[in-house]
């Protein structure tokens, strides 16, 4: 495709986008007039606004982040007052349930996206040790709440983290990358290896029927596992049978208005009654993932302003033959192909989910609309408005590469995704492997503050009004890194009170306040006690 044709999609996106976000803005202002109307009756009415009942906290959405916030602060502070409301009948049913997502407990140990490499040859490994610091802060927790009974450790197995490459700058990369992490008290255990007949010991189906020049793979046996979606469930079961903790499943949140008294009042639709109230509470959270950009542009605070959202679907290709997926016992990441986005790093997946084990090729990442699995086809154009649209547009500009790697990739065929697998599994034969859908990812556009706008691949918190509300956007590594996001998030919102709030997280996370990286003996001992608690070892 030549520059000509490039310029001609970007005008045709640019100017779809832009008649959406006109429509979307008409379709603003008569919804605000509806919403004002129908808000003036029920006030007319004396119902609901006046006598909603008064929450310390809404969390919105039953995901991992949620599940995480509330179960945090119950930990920290018994007599909160807590409702949570998710759209779908079932807790964890989008990007935390366990197909949605590839449950690898990210650590920094095999996610080579997470070590890019510089032009003179040397390496940043900088991420991939805050990534692995985050995931023990995650573990901790989990092992707390295994030792107070909130959770049994059934969700989390012990599974090898590998990097393999092959091709010599590849070999070369993993090795330099090998040596910069192994100074880490973090990757205390990688081995490396440029033998083929012993990576072939490691992972057979990888190696099987190949020839691929010089080849090379790190492995780290302490990898992980996590059943994201039970998690998840089990910690929202556990918040519903609190005292003072409502749990409301098919409930919808639609709006929010924040009001002079500083307390905020949030629309919620109850989806099997086709009822609509009014909940009013001190703090609000919303952890709604794909689903978070549109509420927060409800919330009107000025902090939401110039966000929009770049959503990416995934497919798997899902073994279907047991003597194949027997035959696996790793979690083997690759390196992204030229173009792809770093989230779209292949890697063949032992999991293990509803009690059986699974092996899983891809995420192969695909163009959508939509913001949630479950969403809406216009979730995309809903989203724009005068703020973000400069942004989205100036994003869209400069990743149209991006953009045409998704449209490929959304019109692969069966046997054209099964020839990518064969990159990695040679012997892979297209009979033995169906397409599964994975969950929706909706990435970061943020204003450049130069009226341009970049899309960015982590994940953010965004609070606002004097900390009685903040939002999760962005995907990755997310899950992992839950607890961590959450504790930044505490100490933005609640700072007053993380003084009194210390020995308890201490009790809860042991290095909270330290920094693993910088203390090999306290990050010896954590491994070895939470591999205990969680039976990872
Ligand atoms: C293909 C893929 C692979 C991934 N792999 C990994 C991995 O290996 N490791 C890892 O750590 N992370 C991984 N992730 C990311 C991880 O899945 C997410 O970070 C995590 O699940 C996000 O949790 P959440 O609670 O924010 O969102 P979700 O789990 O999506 O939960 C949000 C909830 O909010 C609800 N909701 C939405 N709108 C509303 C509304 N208006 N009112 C009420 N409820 C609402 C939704 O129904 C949903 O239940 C992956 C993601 C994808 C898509």
């Amino acid at each position: 495709m030549g520059a000509s044709d490039v310029l001609s999609d970007a005008g045709v996106l640019g100017e779809q986008l832009f008649q959406a976000a006109r429509a979307n803005a008409a379709r603003i202002t008569t919804e605000t007039r509806m919403c004002t109307s129908r808000r003036r009756s029920l006030t007319n009415r004396g119902v609901e606004w006046a006598v909603s009942e008064l929450t310390d906290v809404v969390l919105v959405g039953a995901g991992v982040m949620c599940a995480t916030l509330g179960t945090l602060l119950r930990k920290l502070d018994p007599t909160l007052t807590i409702q949570v409301f998710e759209r779908l009948d079932r807790a964890a049913a989008e990007s935390s349930d366990a197909w949605n997502n590839a449950g690898t407990g990210h650590s920094g140990f095999c996610e080579l996206n997470y070590t890019p490499a510089a032009v003179d040859g040397s390496v940043d490994v900088g991420k991939a040790i805050r990534i692995a610091e985050e995931f023990s802060v995650s573990r901790q927790f989990w092992a707390s709440l295994v030792g107070s009974g909130d959770l049994t450790p059934d969700f989390v197995r012990p599974i090898p983290h590998m990097s393999f490459v092959w091709g010599a700058d590849n070999v070369d990369f993993l090795q330099t990358r090998y040596a910069e992490l192994a100074e880490s008290p973090l990757f205390h255990g990688m081995q490396i290896s440029t033998e083929a007949t012993e990576i072939a010991d490691w992972i057979p189906l990888v190696m099987e029927g190949a020839d691929r020049g010089p080849v090379a793979a790190t492995r780290m046996d302490i990898g992980n596992d996590v059943n994201f979606g039970q998690l998840t469930r089990t910690l929202i079961s556990g918040l519903a049978k609190s005292e003072g903790v409502a749990v409301h499943l098919a409930h919808e949140v639609v709006d929010f208005r924040h009001k002079a008294d500083g307390i905020w009042r949030i629309k919620v639709r109850d989806l099997e009654r086709d009822r609509e109230r009014i909940v009013r509470a001190r703090f609000v959270f919303i952890g709604a993932g794909g689903g978070s950009l549109p509420l927060l542009e409800r919330s009107g605070i000025p902090e939401s302003r110039g966000y929009g959202g770049f959503p990416v679907s995934g497919q798997w290709l899902r073994c279907t033959n047991r003597q194949v997926i027997e035959r696996h016992a790793a979690k083997v990441y690759g390196k992204a192909a030229v173009g792809a986005p770093p989230m779209s790093v292949p890697h063949l997946d032992t999991r293990r989910i509803d009690g059986r084990r699974e092996l899983l090729f891809g995420p192969y990442a695909g163009f959508s609309t939509k913001f949630l699995k479950r969403g809406s086809w216009s979730d995309l154009f809903r989203s724009l408005d005068f703020d973000n649209i400069v942004p989205m547009l100036s994003a869209g500009a400069h990743n149209l590469d991006l953009t045409r790697y998704l449209v490929g990739q959304a019109m692969l065929s069966p046997e054209e995704r099964v020839a990518i697998l064969r990159a990695y599994y040679p012997a892979a034969r297209d009979e033995d492997w169906e397409v599964e859908i994975a969950g929706q990812r909706v990435q970061i556009i943020k204003s450049d503050g130069r009226g341009g706008g970049v899309l960015q691949f982590g994940t953010e918190v965004v609070t606002g009004a004097n900390g009685t509300m903040a939002a999760l956007l962005g995907a990755s590594p997310g899950a992992s890194t839950a607890v961590a996001i959450m504790l930044d998030l505490l100490a933005r919102c609640f700072p007053e009170r993380m003084e009194a709030w210390r020995p308890r997280l201490s009790a809860l996370i042991p290095s909270y306040g330290h920094r693993l990286r910088d203390e090999p003996e306290l990050c010896e001992a954590i491994r070895r006690q939470t591999g205990e608690a969680l039976q990872t070892t």
